[in-house]
């Protein structure tokens, strides 16, 4: 009797307990865990060749009959090396192991075996170095085994003569050994019930699920394996994308507010601005008003480079929220961004009711707009009648909102926090955070004011996310894309500094100060007893900092923030101003430094990733990265946008003290590419979304076989997902919380 799918590992035939302990280590419990268990490649041993016509070098198999067998000890080392002579009509072939006595016990003269490997010539003639070798079965060669229910077991092999799995495995666990436990439990595939529906099946071109597991495993030819890579890869993309339709579709089973398109106000308000709008902008804009205008919550990301022009976007569809006599939210990850944002949207809509509400401050129409960079510098109040004023205001802002009166609501997650009652919000704006989350979300909704309603979202992102990855993991999400930046935009020069240039490159960032310029100094780690192995430092956006620390090997010379900054203030600039700035500071703190950065108390900032995304700093020119091989593209891209933000020209800096190849070649590819995009999917390729997007994010994503490469089937996946009917496919919903058991969601 065969065993069943949940049989644990440890009953299948000949599975000691040591093997299964190792099994365990691989995270294998059951059957069915073995059978999830895919190859990490293959080698194609699929050529049976006489031994006469085989080609030096060529991967290949042989067949024949063991004439001598042997174990010898090698001259000069202590190995044992075990020589065989096999002959199959056509030639004679030797073949020869190494430090596996234990072959010339299980192969003896006259069987006949199958030896796959690649011959070599030398003095001795031709032979074979290690070949994989496998007894041929007398049963399977007369009859193909045809006795597993629907399987064609044409070919009899498990290692050779074939294309031939390997997997990752762990000491003390052979590929044999998993190979030959594979072999046991392929057949029982045919017990699962496919959760893919036939009708689905079909319409994507996809085998059965059974027959894709077999075919993975010990496929009979390459586009066999094709197939079933593709019917596997479809499945794991198949169930994101499926639970993303579910969210959408209970999102749109809510009512949302129709923000109609006010065409003439919004007209006055484009021919306002002191520039002309790109493109990408204009289309963005209409995308995101055409959504507004529908009866169900928008949810869309506007994602855009730095310095892109976001902000004007969500700017206009708040003013369309509110003209429509519906309250707007915009959120910033950090109260100096909320500040930025509170100037700028004002200057932009000057005769609208405009409130600010963080942790610190509150501000409404009537106190006009902050001084420069969006801080109040007069700290002239006393503590205690700020307090009682900022307890006073907040009352008095909460009204405002309640009432309907603050038509805009600009801050931080403060207006979360707290107890902010709508009348009747509308539109959610949602700057540089990634992903908002489905609580925040209720939270708004709960008190919109319009039971039953949910206002619109739009989320706007500089993190450059190549379309691939958007879909997979953000499938629910539509997206705007705003590619062009504004022109007449500085370049930003960038250099990767050679070590023996270090003094130099110091030299110019005190020229540049001299001509009143700022500089960030940017390192990898906090501290030098740090070691940063997984030992992520998590800032506010929850993306820009996961993004890749890469697993290179680190230099002896670390770089940290406290040894930098030690450095840097002590002997190389004593002179001058010099902050740091790092994720294990209070937020007060952290807030304090940033604004003598922004206000030029400080020259110099040596900061962690945490650095503040969004910032506008216009007067610092320099970006200098220690360690830059650390990072990856699409956060040193994000730290170059810190820089470049005024006409003076700016530049940004490159440090490595590792001379990797493909380090050295990533960084110049940085060097001289300037879109964050390219850049994403130059790391998105080269090292896959763990690395780029850090293993939180993707991670969730759970995938073994499909990666961001995968495009046509990522569409796909997408495009069946897109209004599937649950209820007729209550098998897809089922897989969804299984999926949703098995990954951590946060
Ligand atoms: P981000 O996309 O990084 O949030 P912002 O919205 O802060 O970019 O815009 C950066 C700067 O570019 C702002 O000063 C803004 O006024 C300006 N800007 C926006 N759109 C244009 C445009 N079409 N032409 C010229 N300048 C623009
Ligand atoms: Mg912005």
């Amino acid at each position: 009797m065969s065993p069943a799918i949940d049989t644990p590992v440890a009953e299948l035939n000949r599975v000691g307990r040591a093997a299964a302990k190792c099994l365990q280590r691989l995270g294998i419990a059951t059957a069915k865990d073995l059978l999830f268990y895919f190859p990490f490649r293959y080698e194609d041993f699929s050529l049976v060749a006489p031994i006469k016509d085989v080609r030096d070098h060529e991967a290949v198999t042989v067949r024949g009959k063991i004439e001598l067998i042997a174990n010898k000890r090698s001259l000069r080392k202590r190995t044992i090396i075990t020589e065989a002579l096999v002959a199959d009509g056509t030639g004679r072939l030797r073949a020869v192991w190494f430090g596996q006595p234990f072959i010339a016990k299980n192969l003896k003269v006259g069987d006949t075996v199958y030896l796959s490997g690649s011959v070599a010539s030398d003095m001795f003639g031709r032979q074979m170095v290690s070949p994989s070798y496998e007894k041929e079965r007398m049963k399977n060669v007369a009859r193909p085994d045809r006795s597993v229910g629907e399987f064609r077991m044409q070919n009899a092999t498990t290692h050779t003569a074939r294309i031939v799995p390997i997997y990752s495995t762990t000491s003390g666990l052979t590929q044999k050994q998993i190979r030959f436990l594979m072999k046991q439990v392929v057949p029982l595939a045919t017990a699962f019930t496919d959760w893919l529906p036939a009708e689905l099946r079909e319409r994507a071109d996809l085998q059965p699920l059974a027959d894709a597991i077999r075919a993975i495993h010990f496929p009979e030819n390459r586009s066999e394996l094709k197939y079933a890579e593709r019917r596997l890869k479809f499945d794991e993309l198949f169930v994101l994308q499926l639970r993303a339709e579910m969210i959408r579709q209970s999102l749109k089973r809510v009512k949302a507010p129709a923000l109609h398109f006010q065409e003439q106000e919004t007209r006055a308000f484009v021919a306002s601005l002191p520039f002309i709008l790109t493109k990408d902008q204009k289309i963005a804009a209409w995308e995101i008003l055409r959504d507004l205008e529908r009866l169900e919550p928008m949810n869309r990301l506007l994602e855009g480079d730095v310095g892109s022009g976001k902000t004007v976007v969500g700017a206009m569809a708040l003013y369309n929220c509110v003209l429509n006599g519906y309250q707007g939210v915009m959120l910033a990850p950090t109260e100096i961004l909320a500040a930025q944002h509170y100037n700028s949207i004002t200057a932009l809509l000057p005769d609208k009711k405009i409130t600010l509400l963080t942790g610190s401050e509150i501000r409404n129409w009537s106190d006009g707009s902050f001084g420069p960079y969006g801080l109040r510098t007069s700290a002239s109040e006393k503590l205690e009648i700020r307090e009682k004023l900022k307890t006073r205001r907040k009352e008095e802002l909460l009204r405002l909102i309640k009432v309907g009166e603050a038509e805009l609501i600009i801050g931080t997650h403060a207006i979360l926090q707290e107890d902010v009652q709508f009348k009747k919000l509308g539109l959610v704006v949602v700057d540089e955070q990634q992903r908002f989350g489905v609580e925040q979300r209720k939270a708004l909704r709960e008190r919109s004011g319009e039971p039953g309603m949910a206002p619109h979202f739009l989320s706007m992102s500089a993190t450059p996310i190549p379309r691939s990855f958007a879909l997979t993991l953000y499938g629910d999400l539509d997206i705007s894309l705003i590619k062009e930046k504004p022109p007449g935009r500085q370049s930003i020069i960038t250099r990767l500094v050679e070590p023996k240039n270090r003094e130099k490159a110091y030299q110019f960032i005190r020229g540049q100060i001299k001509v009143g310029r700022q500089a960030f100094v940017i390192c990898p780690l906090i501290s030098n007893e740090e070691e940063g192995k997984g030992k992520k430092e998590k800032g506010k956006g929850e993306l820009e900092s996961y993004i890749s620390h890469f697993p290179f090997p680190i230099s002896d010379d670390k770089k940290s923030v406290l040894s930098e900054y030690k450095k840097l203030s002590g002997q190389i600039f004593p002179d001058l101003r010099v902050g740091c700035l790092h994720g294990r500071m209070r937020s007060k703190e952290k807030d304090e430094t940033m604004k003598k950065f922004v206000t030029a108390e400080l020259d110099i900032l040596v900061s962690t990733a945490v650095v503040e995304v969004g910032v506008d700093i216009p007067n610092a020119s320099v970006m200098m990265i220690e360690g830059a091989e650390r990072f990856g593209l699409a956060q040193l891209h994000q730290f170059r946008g810190r820089v470049g933000r005024s006409d003076q020209q700016s530049y940004c800096l490159l440090f490595t003290e590792i001379d990797a190849q493909t380090a050295l070649q990533r960084l110049a590819y940085f060097e001289k590419n300037t879109d964050g995009f390219k850049l994403a999917e130059y790391d998105l390729e080269t090292r896959g979304p763990g690395e780029v997007y850090g293993t939180a994010q993707s991670g969730m994503m759970n995938l073994k076989l499909a990666t961001m490469k995968d495009i046509e089937i990522i569409k796909l996946a997408r495009e069946l997902a897109r209004g599937i009917d649950f209820t007729k496919y209550p098998s897809l919903r089922e897989k969804v919380k299984e999926w949703e058991r098995t990954v951590h969601l946060e």
